[in-house]
């Protein structure tokens, strides 16, 4: 279905933006990405997207997402050198100090390096007969009707050539975190969105080694979520079939050093001996790289009295998590079938309609990501008694999800994006919560062998 409009532009073509692009092309004529990056010839990181070069988990819900806008898009990854895996089967979990009991589930993922990931959704993407991107080419700035009430399209810059100008129906910013969107708006004369922000300076450092099929028992992830009184955090994902990739890091500057003792050192302090045993005995290929994530934020757009007509923000442009939660690639998904959602009703009130859509849709996990990192006393933020106790029952479900495979699939789903958080809080949900904090100890670990716990 094409015809709501003939040219969408979209700023930026890291996995917001190509995921817009997906969602835009099935409504307007021509749908043309503009990134400031060159692409890489070879699926590398490069330099736009610097997060590339980091440990990146595609969640079960963006998997899904992605895979019904590209059919057989999880297939070409695997061919690609991804892997598939059960996420609550082939993956270990730990939070809140403990880890969660394996059992297969159908919560399907699929892991393999962030440039993979991107350059597959990028490949099919420009299979599409209306869409085009255009690299080398930065974006400077809006054009606004001489009203100011409607964009136009943007002013643009490839490479060394003169600034241009390029006409557009819809201008779609998915430009990152870093977007301009909030002064260009100001310059429009309109009012910047309010900004919520949680700083956690949050450190990675990450170092790729060899892997050998036997590494894990076999799993292909493990996730460490950091839990007081250790806070620091890691994950160790496969990320080709000879490579995993480590990224560990803490909270306020608690950062992971980029020296091979220190690093291993600072491996070993995590609460499980697995991401250790590979940084110390597995063949390191290639330097640390480090990382600086200063804090959650987010852009309130739904929230403005007055937008211009023909423009939306998109993606970690209007907000971005800590990347422990692995959700931004989701998010940005999500959205993409929202603003299919809203396009389906034209493009009268978009703005507000998809901003609305969008808000709702990031709420859960914003509130996921900034209800956990509260949990660390020097995070600064409001504890109401809501978050207080979303907190006391997430832990105690994970005790109990030790030994009961069904309570860490739920949690699973939830963090995963698969399923509402109040969901952990049905009856029969919750009735497994109780019973397996009250079930003497000795009995749970009957059940199951405790984790290997350093
Ligand atoms: C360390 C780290 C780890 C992460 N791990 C995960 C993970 O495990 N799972 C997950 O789902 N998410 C993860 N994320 C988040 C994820 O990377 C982003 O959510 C995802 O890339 C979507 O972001 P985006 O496309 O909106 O913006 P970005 O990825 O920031 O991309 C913005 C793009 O816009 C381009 N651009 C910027 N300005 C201009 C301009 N003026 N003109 C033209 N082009 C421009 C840039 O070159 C870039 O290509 C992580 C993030 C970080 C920082």
């Amino acid at each position: 279905m094409s015809g709501i409009g003939r040219q969408a532009i979209v700023i930026g073509a890291s996995m917001g933006g190509l995921l817009a692009a997906r969602a835009l092309a099935d409504f307007y004529d021509t749908v043309t990405v503009l990134e400031r990056d060159h692409f890489p010839v070879t699926d590398e990181p490069r330099k736009g997207v610097p997060q590339g070069r980091h440990a990146h988990g595609l969640l079960a819900r963006g998997r899904e997402v992605i895979e019904d806008f590209f059919p057989g898009w999880t297939d070409e990854v695997v061919a690609d050198g991804g892997v598939r895996g059960d996420i609550a089967g082939d993956v270990r979990w730990f939070g809140h100090g403990v880890a969660l009991k394996t059992a297969p589930s159908d919560l399907l993922g699929v892991l393999a390096s962030r440039p993979v990931l991107e350059g597959q959704v990028r490949r099919r993407l420009l299979k599409l007969p209306n869409v085009r991107a255009i690299a080398g080419c930065a974006v400077q700035g809006l054009v606004g009707s001489e009203d100011r009430s409607t964009i136009l399209g943007v002013r643009v810059k490839v490479e060394n050539g003169a600034e241009q100008m390029m006409p557009a129906d819809l201008v779609v910013d998915a430009s990152g975190r870093g977007s301009a969107s909030p002064a260009w708006l100001e310059m429009l004369g309109y009012a910047r969105p309010e900004e919520e922000k949680i700083e956690i300076g949050i450190g990675y450092t990450t170092r790729l080694y060899r892997r050998k099929p036997a590494d894990l028992g076999g799993k292909v992830a493990i996730v460490v979520a950091g839990s007081g009184p250790n806070w620091r955090n890691g994950v160790i994902l496969y990320h080709s079939e000879d490579r995993w990739i480590v990224s560990i890091g803490g909270y306020l500057g608690d950062h992971a050093p980029d020296d091979a003792q220190m690093f291993s050192a600072y491996a070993g302090s995590l609460p499980t001996r697995e991401i250790y045993d590979i940084v110390a005995h597995a063949e390191p290929l290639g330097d640390f790289v480090s990382y600086r994530y200063p804090a959650n934020l987010r852009r309130r757009y739904e929230r403005l009295a007055q937008f211009p007509k023909n423009y939306l923000v998109f993606g970690d442009a209007v907000c971005s998590f800590n990347p422990v939660y692995g959700q931004g690639m989701t998010v940005a998904a999500e959205e993409a079938v929202l603003l299919q959602r809203a396009l389906r009703e034209g493009t009268s009130d978009l703005a507000r309609r998809f901003f609305g859509l969008a808000s709702v849709a990031v709420d859960t996990p914003w509130d996921i990501a900034v209800g956990n990192d509260l949990r660390h006393p020097q995070v600064v933020g409001a504890r109401p008694a809501k978050v207080r106790f979303i907190n006391w029952y997430i832990g105690k479900l994970h005790q109990a999800a030790r030994y009961d495979a069904q309570l860490a699939t739920a949690f699973l789903r939830v963090a995963n994006l698969k399923a509402p958080p109040p969901s952990l809080l049905y009856p029969a949900i919750a009735a497994r919560v109780i019973w397996g904090n009250l079930r003497p100890r000795g009995a749970k670990e009957a059940a199951q062998p405790s984790a290997q716990v350093s």
